[in-house]
């Protein structure tokens, strides 16, 4: 079974509201600048299922609590892969008694790709409201949603390339950016800034702290405004050719890449993620600054 030091599982790290017609679900550990672990991955799915349920939600917003966005997968607090078994939401079985390279790719398989995957294809209207970091597992997040607004002082960065790994598990990263963007985005792990990813195409409104609230709720209202079907089919349109673009296959064989890097750091360092935990990784991006 997963780690569980001095972790409250009872306390819930996603909170669910929905105001006119819009479903808001808000990562709620700004304590940990709301860093992904296993218990927030399955409770946004259990946020997402319910306002997919609920027909009185048109559109559904993602959204986090404090200073950020996400910074990320948790690679370091308390709770860190805290989930239960019977958590799972994909066929993958439990990997918390698994071995060598099945223990990461079994977790990653459901929990990232898989859920990742799972989120994209939400029969509704997605927005991510992103202010400050937006870091590697917070990419992801962002990623999947079909509408991104974010604040003037937002950033976004995917630094895993320093672990020696290509990029996060969910390698959407030439179809965000142009790919010669994305490599460099990749190669440096610099910051990008919420001007420069408008002007690529990855984000799709600038906000401000102040008005970024109410910013998405006009957005998502707008878009409510929509018949349902027509907004679920135009999504699934626009995805089913990013698809037949090479985005779905594409992901498979960048998954199989980073799996072999995570064992490849196990093999020559004993450290599935190349000898860096959340400090080490946030030493090295604040030399950037
Ligand atoms: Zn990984």
């Amino acid at each position: 079974m997963a780690d569980k030091p001095e972790f409250d599982y009872d306390a819930p790290t996603v909170k669910y509201e929905v105001e006119e017609s819009v479903a808001y679900v808000t990562m709620a550990r700004p304590e940990y600048n709301n860093a992904q672990n296993g218990k927030m991955t399955y409770e946004l799915d259990a946020a997402f299922r319910k306002a997919v349920a609920d027909d009185d939600v048109k559109v559904i917003v993602l959204r986090g609590e404090g200073k950020h966005f996400s910074a990320g997968h948790d690679i370091g607090t308390p709770g860190r892969d805290v989930h239960l078994p019977q958590d799972r939401v994909t066929m993958w079985y439990d990997h918390s008694n698994k071995e060598g390279g099945e223990y990461l790719y079994v977790r990653e398989a459901e929990a990232y790709l898989g859920m990742c995957r799972r989120w994209r294809e939400i029969p509704k209207p997605t927005i991510a409201a992103v202010q400050g970091a937006c870091i590697a597992g917070g990419l992801m997040l962002a990623w999947v949603c079909d509408l991104i607004v974010a604040t003037d002082d937002a950033f976004f960065s995917d630094p895993v390339v320093r672990m020696g790994i290509p990029g996060v598990e969910y390698f959407a990263h030439p179809f965000e950016l142009n790919p010669r963007i994305a490599k460099e985005f990749l190669f440096t792990g610099e910051k990008m800034s919420a001007e420069r990813a408008y002007q690529m195409g990855m984000v799709n409104r600038i906000s401000t702290r102040e008005s970024l609230a109410e910013d998405v709720k006009a957005l998502a209202q707008k878009v409510g405004a929509m018949p349902r079907l027509g907004l679920a089919l135009t999504k699934q349109a626009i995805n089913h050719i990013e698809d037949l673009q090479g985005k779905r296959t594409g992901m498979d064989a960048v998954f199989a890449w980073h799996h072999f890097t995570h064992a490849h750091n196990d093999l020559v360092s004993g450290d599935k993620l190349g000898g860096y935990d959340a400090k080490a990784m946030a030493r090295e991006n604040k030399k950037e600054d």
